[in-house]
Protein backbone atom coordinates (compact mmCIF):
# COMPACT_ATOMS: atom_id res chain seq x y z
CA UNK A 1 0.00 0.00 0.00
CA UNK A 2 1.27 3.10 -0.76
CA UNK A 3 0.58 6.43 1.48
CA UNK A 4 0.90 10.55 1.17
CA UNK A 5 4.28 10.12 2.15
CA UNK A 6 4.54 8.13 -0.93
CA UNK A 7 3.11 10.47 -3.26
CA UNK A 8 5.10 13.32 -1.67
CA UNK A 9 8.48 11.82 -2.30
CA UNK A 10 6.90 11.21 -6.23
CA UNK A 11 6.06 15.11 -6.58
CA UNK A 12 9.80 15.57 -5.29
CA UNK A 13 11.44 13.07 -7.55
CA UNK A 14 9.50 14.53 -10.53
CA UNK A 15 10.54 18.23 -9.40
CA UNK A 16 14.11 16.71 -9.06
CA UNK A 17 13.57 15.26 -12.57
CA UNK A 18 12.13 18.40 -14.08
CA UNK A 19 15.30 20.46 -12.77
CA UNK A 20 17.84 17.90 -14.26
CA UNK A 21 16.53 18.24 -17.00
CA UNK A 22 14.74 21.67 -17.59
CA UNK A 23 17.11 23.27 -20.20
CA UNK A 24 16.84 19.51 -22.56
CA UNK A 25 12.55 20.57 -22.15
CA UNK A 26 13.41 23.78 -23.49
CA UNK A 27 15.80 23.23 -26.09
CA UNK A 28 13.16 20.58 -27.58
CA UNK A 29 10.43 23.31 -27.55
CA UNK A 30 12.71 25.71 -29.15
CA UNK A 31 12.13 24.39 -32.92
CA UNK A 32 8.58 23.17 -32.29
CA UNK A 33 7.34 25.33 -29.60
CA UNK A 34 8.01 28.49 -27.65
CA UNK A 35 11.23 27.45 -25.89
CA UNK A 36 9.31 27.37 -22.38
CA UNK A 37 8.47 23.64 -21.62
CA UNK A 38 11.56 23.08 -19.40
CA UNK A 39 10.82 26.81 -17.64
CA UNK A 40 7.01 26.36 -17.01
CA UNK A 41 7.79 22.98 -15.03
CA UNK A 42 10.61 23.88 -13.13
CA UNK A 43 8.53 26.82 -11.98
CA UNK A 44 5.18 23.92 -11.44
CA UNK A 45 6.54 21.62 -10.04
CA UNK A 46 8.98 24.06 -7.59
CA UNK A 47 5.88 25.46 -6.43
CA UNK A 48 4.54 22.08 -5.90
CA UNK A 49 7.10 21.10 -3.73
CA UNK A 50 6.81 24.20 -1.86
CA UNK A 51 2.97 23.58 -1.58
CA UNK A 52 3.51 20.33 -0.02
CA UNK A 53 5.98 21.03 2.22
CA UNK A 54 3.46 24.14 3.39
CA UNK A 55 0.85 21.99 3.36
CA UNK A 56 1.20 18.57 4.17
CA UNK A 57 -1.80 15.99 2.96
CA UNK A 58 -2.81 13.30 4.68
CA UNK A 59 -4.22 11.32 2.02
CA UNK A 60 -3.18 10.17 -1.72
CA UNK A 61 -5.57 11.60 -3.41
CA UNK A 62 -5.23 15.38 -1.37
CA UNK A 63 -1.25 15.13 -2.22
CA UNK A 64 -1.89 14.48 -6.00
CA UNK A 65 -5.07 17.15 -5.58
CA UNK A 66 -2.75 19.90 -4.35
CA UNK A 67 -0.37 19.27 -7.14
CA UNK A 68 -2.41 19.57 -9.68
CA UNK A 69 -4.66 22.91 -8.36
CA UNK A 70 -0.60 24.04 -7.95
CA UNK A 71 0.21 23.72 -11.28
CA UNK A 72 -2.63 24.87 -12.88
CA UNK A 73 -2.27 28.17 -10.65
CA UNK A 74 1.59 28.72 -11.41
CA UNK A 75 2.06 27.10 -15.03
CA UNK A 76 0.74 29.64 -17.83
CA UNK A 77 1.46 27.37 -20.80
CA UNK A 78 -0.87 24.66 -22.32
CA UNK A 79 1.17 21.92 -20.12
CA UNK A 80 0.37 23.63 -16.72
CA UNK A 81 -3.27 22.90 -17.24
CA UNK A 82 -3.05 19.58 -18.65
CA UNK A 83 -0.17 18.40 -16.00
CA UNK A 84 -2.81 20.39 -13.50
CA UNK A 85 -5.58 18.15 -14.84
CA UNK A 86 -4.03 14.58 -14.86
CA UNK A 87 -2.98 15.00 -10.79
CA UNK A 88 -6.21 16.34 -9.91
CA UNK A 89 -8.22 13.81 -11.37
CA UNK A 90 -6.21 11.07 -10.67
CA UNK A 91 -6.07 12.57 -6.63
CA UNK A 92 -9.91 12.51 -7.33
CA UNK A 93 -10.07 8.78 -8.36
CA UNK A 94 -7.94 8.18 -5.23
CA UNK A 95 -10.46 8.88 -2.95
CA UNK A 96 -9.93 9.71 0.44
CA UNK A 97 -7.75 6.62 1.51
CA UNK A 98 -5.15 7.11 3.79
CA UNK A 99 -3.27 3.87 1.72
CA UNK A 100 -4.01 2.93 -1.77
CA UNK A 101 -2.98 0.35 -3.71
CA UNK A 102 -0.60 -0.25 -6.71
CA UNK A 103 -4.23 -1.28 -8.98
CA UNK A 104 -6.09 1.60 -7.29
CA UNK A 105 -3.52 4.03 -8.15
CA UNK A 106 -3.03 2.46 -12.10
CA UNK A 107 -7.14 2.60 -12.54
CA UNK A 108 -6.57 6.07 -10.96
CA UNK A 109 -4.14 7.67 -13.49
CA UNK A 110 -5.99 5.52 -16.18
CA UNK A 111 -8.77 8.14 -15.49
CA UNK A 112 -6.69 11.09 -15.30
CA UNK A 113 -4.80 10.58 -18.31
CA UNK A 114 -8.71 10.51 -19.83
CA UNK A 115 -9.17 13.86 -18.14
CA UNK A 116 -5.91 14.70 -19.99
CA UNK A 117 -7.38 13.40 -23.02
CA UNK A 118 -10.65 14.96 -22.94
CA UNK A 119 -9.09 18.45 -21.61
CA UNK A 120 -7.01 18.80 -24.33
CA UNK A 121 -8.93 16.82 -26.85
CA UNK A 122 -5.88 14.93 -28.38
CA UNK A 123 -5.65 11.43 -29.24
CA UNK A 124 -1.98 8.82 -29.44
CA UNK A 125 -0.15 10.20 -32.35
CA UNK A 126 -1.05 13.58 -32.10
CA UNK A 127 2.40 13.63 -31.29
CA UNK A 128 1.87 15.11 -27.75
CA UNK A 129 2.23 14.00 -23.71
CA UNK A 130 -0.50 11.39 -24.50
CA UNK A 131 1.90 9.68 -26.60
CA UNK A 132 3.89 8.97 -23.39
CA UNK A 133 1.09 8.66 -21.03
CA UNK A 134 -0.90 6.45 -22.75
CA UNK A 135 1.25 3.45 -23.51
CA UNK A 136 2.95 4.01 -19.64
CA UNK A 137 -0.13 4.28 -17.83
CA UNK A 138 -0.61 0.63 -20.11
CA UNK A 139 2.23 -0.50 -18.91
CA UNK A 140 1.79 0.02 -14.90
CA UNK A 141 -0.33 -3.75 -15.45
CA UNK A 142 3.43 -5.14 -15.73
CA UNK A 143 5.81 -2.65 -13.24
CA UNK A 144 6.45 0.80 -12.48
CA UNK A 145 9.58 0.51 -14.27
CA UNK A 146 7.82 -0.92 -17.55
CA UNK A 147 6.02 2.11 -17.47
CA UNK A 148 8.76 4.80 -17.30
CA UNK A 149 10.10 2.87 -19.80
CA UNK A 150 7.00 2.79 -22.25
CA UNK A 151 6.27 6.35 -21.77
CA UNK A 152 10.36 7.21 -22.86
CA UNK A 153 9.87 5.01 -26.06
CA UNK A 154 6.31 7.10 -26.07
CA UNK A 155 8.56 10.04 -26.41
CA UNK A 156 11.09 8.80 -28.81
CA UNK A 157 8.06 7.24 -31.29
CA UNK A 158 6.94 11.51 -31.57
CA UNK A 159 10.00 12.08 -33.44
CA UNK A 160 8.24 11.23 -36.73
CA UNK A 161 5.01 12.48 -36.17
CA UNK A 162 3.02 15.36 -37.22
CA UNK A 163 1.62 17.64 -35.01
CA UNK A 164 -2.41 18.07 -34.34
CA UNK A 165 -2.63 19.80 -31.29
CA UNK A 166 -0.69 22.49 -29.43
CA UNK A 167 1.48 24.92 -30.14
CA UNK A 168 3.36 22.84 -32.71
CA UNK A 169 0.55 21.55 -34.81
CA UNK A 170 1.13 25.45 -36.40
CA UNK A 171 3.97 24.34 -37.68
CA UNK A 172 2.19 21.75 -39.85
CA UNK A 173 4.98 19.35 -41.53
CA UNK A 174 7.76 21.32 -40.13
CA UNK A 175 6.83 19.37 -36.83
CA UNK A 176 8.31 16.52 -38.38
CA UNK A 177 11.92 15.28 -36.77
CA UNK A 178 11.08 16.78 -33.35
CA UNK A 179 10.71 15.10 -30.09
CA UNK A 180 7.66 16.48 -28.43
CA UNK A 181 9.09 18.39 -25.13
CA UNK A 182 5.74 17.66 -23.23
CA UNK A 183 6.11 13.40 -24.47
CA UNK A 184 9.70 13.55 -22.55
CA UNK A 185 8.07 15.20 -19.19
CA UNK A 186 5.26 13.04 -19.36
CA UNK A 187 8.48 10.07 -19.28
CA UNK A 188 10.39 11.63 -16.64
CA UNK A 189 7.16 11.61 -14.24
CA UNK A 190 6.37 8.20 -14.74
CA UNK A 191 10.21 7.43 -14.58
CA UNK A 192 10.44 9.18 -11.51
CA UNK A 193 7.46 7.67 -10.08
CA UNK A 194 9.10 4.10 -11.12
CA UNK A 195 12.58 4.62 -8.91
CA UNK A 196 9.98 6.00 -5.42
CA UNK A 197 8.40 2.45 -5.93
CA UNK A 198 11.41 1.05 -6.16
CA UNK A 199 13.13 3.18 -3.20
CA UNK A 200 10.30 2.09 -1.49
CA UNK A 201 10.00 -1.26 -2.39
CA UNK A 202 13.41 -1.94 -0.97
CA UNK A 203 13.28 -0.21 2.21
P1 LIG B 1 2.87 25.96 -24.49
O1 LIG B 1 2.68 25.07 -25.69
O2 LIG B 1 1.64 26.71 -24.13
O3 LIG B 1 4.10 26.80 -24.61
P2 LIG B 1 4.37 24.06 -22.91
O4 LIG B 1 5.52 24.42 -23.78
O5 LIG B 1 4.64 24.09 -21.44
O6 LIG B 1 3.10 24.95 -23.24
O7 LIG B 1 3.88 22.59 -23.22
C1 LIG B 1 3.87 22.09 -24.55
C2 LIG B 1 3.46 20.63 -24.52
O8 LIG B 1 2.10 20.52 -24.12
C3 LIG B 1 3.53 19.94 -25.85
O9 LIG B 1 4.82 19.42 -26.10
C4 LIG B 1 2.47 18.85 -25.76
O10 LIG B 1 3.04 17.64 -25.28
C5 LIG B 1 1.53 19.38 -24.71
N1 LIG B 1 0.25 19.75 -25.32
C6 LIG B 1 -0.05 20.90 -25.95
N2 LIG B 1 -1.33 20.89 -26.35
C7 LIG B 1 -1.85 19.70 -25.97
C8 LIG B 1 -3.15 19.07 -26.09
N3 LIG B 1 -4.17 19.68 -26.68
N4 LIG B 1 -3.29 17.82 -25.57
C9 LIG B 1 -2.27 17.20 -24.95
N5 LIG B 1 -1.04 17.74 -24.80
C10 LIG B 1 -0.83 18.96 -25.32
MG1 LIG C 1 5.99 26.05 -24.89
Amino acid sequence: MRDADFFRRWMAAAAAAVEREADRLTELDSPIGDADHGSNLLRGFTAVVAAQEAEPAVAPGAVLQLAGRTLISTVGGASGPLYGTLLRRTGKALGESAEVSDAELRAALSEGVGAVAQLGGAAPGDKTMLDALVPGVAALATSYRAAGAAAENGALATVPMLARKGRASYLGERSIGHQDPGATSSALLLEALADVAEAEGAR
